[in-house]
Order: structure tokens, then sequence, then C-alpha cells
């Protein structure tokens, strides 16, 4: 698995999906953000861990419930949890569909797992936006960023300056609705407001390169509006070609086709729901 290291930061990829997980060593405390994805990248990141901690509590920090996110959680017993409050709050169907997802992962590509798989238990649910945790000298700003899926979470990992996106952002694939269209684009202004109050150093998206340039973000940020209200347009004027055209430039076309088809029916769901 490739990892970039700055200072206290590492963020490793795994080779799946260019999925990252964050590790943030701080004067108390590890903090380990989404360790995915296979066992051996899962360990990995625990032996990393485990190597620079000492006397440090661990922090595992979870950006949303998506399974490929939560996948490692077992690995870190008796670390404590930070998660959106509708992570925290999620129903028991739901969190059962995410282990299953686990489940069937794990048997279709015969991976055994040295821990159990469960669902994360919350230690420290977050609501609302600029919501603080101290960690020490540390602390960890969160924000609420639904529209991806409804329990994302946007933290800033202070005084490091280190944001952890989740599945926003990235460089590998254009945004993935499994929510609401219009959460999306406000999560995505939303980084706008976060980026003003904060001196961030690392962007760290779900999937995808890491940044130290906010310009560079932003042209992303500007990569994926243009997307969402090209992929309004299109489905409203019924315009299949231009439809299939919105995504030419997709990193991984063959695959995220089925993602970006998944995104037009959301949004006829949505225009269908608004014109009701
Ligand atoms: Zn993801």
């Amino acid at each position: 698995m490739l990892s970039i290291q700055d200072g206290p930061v590492t963020v490793f990829e795994s080779d799946l999906y260019r999925t990252t997980s964050t590790v943030v060593v701080t004067d108390s405390h590890v903090v380990v953000a989404d360790p995915c994805w296979l066992p051996r990248e899962v360990e990995e990141i625990r032996a990393y861990v485990e190597r620079v901690r000492r006397d440090r509590q661990v922090v595992l920090l979870f950006t949303h419930s998506d399974y490929d996110h939560i996948i490692g959680w077992g690995a870190f017993p008796g670390a404590a949890v930070v998660a959106s409050g509708s992570f925290a709050r999620s129903s028991v169907a739901a969190r059962e569909r995410s282990l299953d997802q686990i489940r069937d992962f794990d048997d279709q590509y015969y991976l055994k797992r040295n821990y159990k798989i469960a669902y994360p238990d919350v230690d420290y649910p977050m609501d609302g936006d600029g919501t603080a945790l101290p960690l020490g000298g540390a602390r960890l700003v969160c924000y609420q960023a639904p529209g991806h899926n409804a329990d994302g979470m946007m933290t800033v990992v202070e005084p490091y300056g280190v944001l952890i996106l989740g599945d926003y952002l990235s460089d590998a694939e254009f945004p993935f609705i499994d929510h609401d269209s219009a959460a999306y684009e406000e999560t995505l202004f939303q980084f706008d407001a976060i980026a003003h109050r904060h001196d961030l150093k690392l962007f760290v998206p779900g999937h995808g390169s890491p940044s130290a340039d906010l310009a560079h973000m932003k042209a992303r940020r500007d990569a994926d509006l243009r997307y969402i209200r090209e992929l309004r347009r299109l489905v409203a004027a019924e315009d299949e070609a231009g439809l299939a055209r919105l995504i030419d430039d997709a990193p991984f076309p063959r695959n995220q086709r089925k993602y970006h088809e998944e995104n037009a029916n959301r949004i006829r769901r949505e225009l269908a729901d608004a014109a009701r």
C-alpha cells in the first residue's frame, strides 16, 4: 500500500479504489481516520499505530458509515471512536446492511481477517458545525457533510491544519450522490466556509490524491458543482447523449458509469418529488 508522510501526518492509500486512511500523531493521541481495507493494509496501519503510539491514546475517526470506510474498526480494540451524530444514531437495519456488505466483500475475495467485523460504537458523536473535541493540545473540529451519504462529516485536525474530507473533492471520482444532490452542493459550499475559518495545510479526500494546495481543491469543488448542475440540466432535458458525455473524463469509466447512472436516477426521483 502507498503511503506519504509529512511529520506527524501519514496518509495511506489502499490499492482498492485509492481509498485513504489518515494517521495523525499528536502529543497525547494518535488519530486514525477510516483504516481500510484489505486485511494486510489494515494490519500495516495497525502496526504503524502500535509503533508510534507509546503511551498515546488511539482515536478512530470515521468520515461516514459506508462499509469500505468502517471495515477496519475491529482491528483497533480499545480505541475511542469519533463520528457524526447521525452515524451514531443509525438504525439497526442500516448497520446490518453495512456489515453485510463487508461480509459479501470478504467472501467474494476469500478474505480472512484476524479481527471481528462489527459496527463502530461511537464514543464521541459530533453534531453541528464547528464542534470541537479537545485531544490534549490538539483538537478535532467537525462539520456535518451530508450528500454523498446521510452521515458524512468533514474534520479538521488542529493545530496541524489537516482536513479529512470523507468522500468529497476526489480526483479519482466525480460526485457519488447516494443521499441528496442539494445536500451535496451545500456540503461543497461548506468546504469554502471551513477553508476560510482554518489555516489548512493538507486536504485528504476519501479516495484519490491528497493535496496541500487550496486553489487545487477549489478547482475540484468547481468541477463537482459543475457536474451536479449539468447532471440536473441534462436529466431534465432527457438528453441521453449529453449524459453519456458528462463522464467522458472519468478516471475509471468502466466501473464508474454505473454510479453516474445511479446519480441520474436519483436526480430523476428528486425532480419528480419536486414536481409533486
Ligand atoms: Zn468511499
